[in-house]
């Protein structure tokens, strides 16, 4: 089933731990777009600005299963830029700039060869501009979304706007509490069904997620990755959301068994994003690694 993303192109500059990484290739689109291609065709709509680096650009163009008909280059425009910082422990990090360029501008136009896309994924990006995405694919099956702090910050009645629109909802604790003003993670699951969508997923770091359905409650460990693994934690969330909605276009099904399904996916795609700074590793990785650490999860997860 044809999946799309929406969401940013950014230019990142990342503060850690394990070093510093400046101007890098980021964006919730990009991160999502490299994580789901392993799993699925994907269909990329994003804007960057004329001073995006032609290295980064090569980068998406070495996607094997991503098309890129819907990446817009603006030359008058800067391309959204962010900076973060780690702290010792890798789970918490601060924004240390935001430099919205594009994503203050009108968003990038729909391709008429993408308008069937029947899974659509809106990454981070302003929740109107996700709402008018939205509206743009009228065989859509199933529409997730991302948000983060910025947003629920500074657009909230927006943000609420969209949820009343969307299936699903993907977030971590801290913006789910931010949300809702619950710090327990099914409550602010349950209190964002109230919203509207007919599920959230919170995700909770290197302590799993949570999947609060309208059919059920699931919950999965994270991938239990060693200290010398965990690079650079940028784009994890992304890369969960593409490797979860990755797995579900590609099986065509999206019940609340095969959402919980689908998390493990995310799960182990995303414990590769952390690996390096950028969207390094994702462009190094074979399906093949995913299915051995797969298999490998499975065996550590295993209950009862
Ligand atoms: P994640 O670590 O999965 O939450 O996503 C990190 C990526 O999101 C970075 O590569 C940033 O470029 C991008 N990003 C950060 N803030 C925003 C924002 N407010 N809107 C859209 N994308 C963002």
């Amino acid at each position: 089933m044809p999946l799309i993303v929406t969401g940013s192109i950014g230019i990142d500059t990342i503060h850690a731990p394990t070093g510093t990484a400046e101007r890098v290739l980021g964006g919730s689109a990009a991160y999502f777009a490299a994580a789901a291609s392993f799993h699925a065709p994907v269909r990329l709509v994003a804007a960057a600005g004329g001073d995006w680096p032609d290295a980064h650009r090569q980068v998406l163009e070495g996607l094997s299963n991503v098309a890129l008909d819907g990446l817009e280059i603006r030359s008058a425009s800067q391309t959204f830029a962010w900076g973060g910082r780690y702290f010792d422990n890798m789970n918490q990090r601060e924004t240390l700039f935001t430099e919205l360029g594009v994503l203050d501008e009108e968003g990038p136009a729909i391709p008429a060869t993408f308008r069937d896309s029947e899974f659509v994924f809106l990454a981070n990006t302003h929740p109107v501009e996700q709402t008018r995405l939205l509206g743009e694919f009228p065989n859509r099956r199933l529409a997730v979304a991302d948000t983060m702090d910025l947003w629920i910050n500074i657009a909230h009645t927006e943000l609420l706007g969209l949820l009343e629109q969307v299936d699903g909802v993907v977030l971590n604790d801290e913006e789910a509490e931010q949300l809702t003003e619950e710090s327990n993670a099914v409550t602010a699951g349950r209190r964002i069904l109230e919203m509207g969508p007919t599920f959230a997923i919170i995700k909770k770091g290197e302590h799993g997620c949570i999947l609060v359905h309208r059919d059920g409650l699931a919950t999965l460990p994270a991938f239990p990755a060693e200290s010398h693994q965990v690079v650079d934690p940028t784009g994890a969330g992304d890369s969960f959301a593409g490797g979860m909605m990755g797995h579900l276009a590609a099986t065509g099904v999206s019940d609340f068994e095969s959402i919980q399904s689908a998390l493990a996916w995310g799960t182990i795609t995303a414990s590769f994003a952390i690996e390096s700074f950028s969207l390094d590793r994702l462009t190094r990785l074979t399906r093949q690694e995913i299915d051995e650490r797969m298999t490998s999860f499975r065996v550590a997860a295993r209950v009862g």
